[in-house]
């Protein structure tokens, strides 16, 4: 039987945040290698140091444009997960950023983590394999 097509998958976490998605994708990182990663340019910087066997394809940092940037991907309908560890007790500069990228995910039903549990029933539940 022949593998099913990689997935693209987008990873983005706010400041405080950063350091949990680091582990939960190094935790994953036998089940992410398979697939094509994209991140926010500061998480993926962070991720690689923790990860760095993984190709990550980076845009720009979420404040500058990134979470734009991803949400296109998006609308192309070119990302089949997002994890995005947001902080929810946290001012953003760029708050509409990431409410429209959020707004995105649910509009084009894309799969979404806002937080480590929901992440690992997503990597529990056969979708990255
Ligand atoms: P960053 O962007 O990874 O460049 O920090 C994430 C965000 O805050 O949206």
């Amino acid at each position: 039987m022949s593998k099913p097509k990689p997935k693209s998958i987008a990873l983005i976490a706010h400041d405080l945040k950063k350091k949990i998605l680091a582990t939960w994708v190094f935790n994953n990182q036998t089940k992410l290698k398979r697939h094509k990663i994209f991140a926010t340019a500061t998480t993926g910087g962070i991720i690689q140091e923790r990860c760095p066997q993984l190709q990550i394809n980076v845009t720009k940092s979420g404040p500058l444009g990134g979470d734009q940037q991803i949400g296109a991907m998006i609308a192309e309908e070119q990302i089949d997960l997002l994890i995005f560890f947001t902080d929810p007790l946290s001012p953003h500069p760029h708050d509409v950023d990431v409410k429209a990228l959020s707004r995105l995910a649910v509009v084009y039903d894309v799969p979404m983590a806002c937080s480590g549990a929901t992440a690992d029933l997503i990597a529990a539940s056969g979708y990255l394999d």
